[in-house]
C-alpha cells in the first residue's frame, strides 16, 4: 500500500483571450500563447492534472481518486464511484478583462449532467497599480434593471468594483455577478465545475476572431438578486496563525504566514490543499520533505498526519 504523501501536479495550462505570460514567474512550464489559467489541481474532464512526484507520478487525479480516494481525501469528500474530487485549484493571469459572468448553484435545472454549481474565492497574488475586481451588483439592482442594462450596453453601471492590491481576498458564492479585470494574478479555489454564464464580454472577439457566446437567459435565471453573500477583505495577519478568508459549505480557506517552524496535522475529515503565495520554505512529513516556492500547490492526504512548515513564506490552506 502506498504511504500517504503530499502530491504535486503538473499544471494544465489554458489559453484565453484575456491571458498573458505572468504565470512564468512561478517557474511553471508554459506552452506558447496567451495563457490565462493554470489548472493546478484538477479532477475535471476538461483538464485532469497529472502527478509529478512520488510513487503516483504519471497518474492523474482521477486515477488517484479511484485508487485511494476514500482514505486520502477524507470523510467529508464522500468519495464514491461517481463523485469527483470536490475542489478545483487554479492560478489565473488576467492580462485583460475577463467577461462579466455568473455561475449557477448546484440546483440549477439546466446544469449539464454530472456538473456542479460553482462557488469560488480568489486571493490576489499580484496586482498592477489601479487594477480592479468586480464582485456583485450595486445594492438594489433588480432583475428588470439588469436586463434593461444588458439590452442597452450599460451593464458596467450596475456593477460593484474595487481597486485591489496583493493580499486582498474575495468570496464569490454561486449567483454573484463578477469579473476579474486586467492586471491581476490570483489563486482561485472553487467547486469542481466548469460552468460559466457570460453576461457581457466588452464586445470583444474571442481567440477565433468571433464574438464569444453570451448566456443572458441563464445568467438572469442564476443571479442572486439582493445580497449574494459575496465578501471582500484585507488579509494582514500575524505569523504562524491562521486567518480565515472564506468559509462555505464547499471549502474553508485560511491564510498563514510561516516565520518559524509550524507543526500541523491533517484530520480524517478532509485533505489539505496548500498553495504557496510567496516566499520559500519546506514542507516536512514523517517520510519525506519537499521545498516550497511561490506558485506551488500540494494536495496533502487526510491520512498524512503530522507535517511541519518552515522557512519564510505565505500559504493558503484549503480544507472541506
Ligand atoms: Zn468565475
Amino acid at each position: 500500500m502506498t504511504q500517504a504523501y503530499p502530491i504535486q501536479f503538473k499544471a494544465e495550462m489554458k489559453e484565453k483571450v484575456w491571458g498573458g505570460r505572468a504565470l512564468e514567474q512561478f517557474g511553471l512550464e508554459m506552452p506558447d500563447g496567451a495563457i490565462g489559467e493554470g489548472w493546478m489541481i484538477s479532477d475535471h474532464p476538461n483538464g485532469l492534472t497529472k502527478v509529478i512526484n512520488g510513487e503516483f507520478a504519471g497518474l492523474n487525479l482521477e486515477d488517484i481518486r479511484h485508487r485511494v480516494g476514500k482514505e486520502w481525501f477524507g470523510t467529508k469528500s464522500n468519495i464514491d464511484a461517481d463523485t469527483r474530487f470536490p475542489l478545483l485549484i487554479k492560478l489565473l493571469d488576467c492580462n485583460d478583462d475577463l467577461s462579466v459572468q455568473v455561475h449557477p448553484n448546484d440546483d440549477y435545472e439546466k446544469l449539464p449532467k454530472g456538473e456542479l454549481g460553482k462557488t469560488e474565492m480568489w486571493y490576489v497574488l499580484d496586482a498592477k497599480p489601479g487594477a480592479k475586481i468586480i464582485y456583485g451588483l450595486k445594492p438594489g439592482v433588480t432583475r428588470e434593471q439588469l436586463a434593461h442594462a444588458l439590452e442597452n450596453n450599460e451593464v458596467m453601471d450596475t456593477l460593484q468594483e474595487v481597486e485591489v492590491v496583493p493580499g486582498d481576498s474575495f468570496y464569490i458564492p454561486a449567483g454573484t455577478v463578477h469579473a476579474l479585470c486586467s492586471g491581476v494574478v490570483v489563486a482561485e479555489i472553487q467547486q469542481n465545475s466548469d460552468t460559466t454564464y457570460r453576461l457581457y464580454d466588452y464586445n470583444r472577439p474571442g481567440l477565433d476572431g468571433e464574438l464569444r457566446e453570451l448566456h443572458i437567459e441563464d445568467s438572469l435565471n442564476t443571479v442572486a438578486f439582493g445580497d449574494s453573500g459575496a465578501t471582500y477583505m484585507k488579509t494582514e495577519t500575524a505569523p504562524n496563525t491562521w486567518l480565515s478568508l472564506a468559509k462555505s459549505p464547499y471549502f474553508h480557506v485560511e491564510k498563514g504566514i510561516v516565520a518559524a517552524p509550524w507543526q500541523l496535522t491533517t484530520t480524517p475529515e478532509s485533505f489539505v490543499i496548500l498553495i504557496v503565495c510567496e516566499g520559500e520554505g519546506t514542507l516536512t512529513w514523517e517520510n519525506g520533505q519537499e521545498t516550497l516556492q511561490a506558485g506551488q500547490c500540494f494536495l496533502l492526504p487526510a491520512n498524512l498526519g503530522k507535517y511541519t512548515l518552515e522557512g519564510n513564506c505565505t500559504v493558503l490552506r484549503s480544507t472541506l
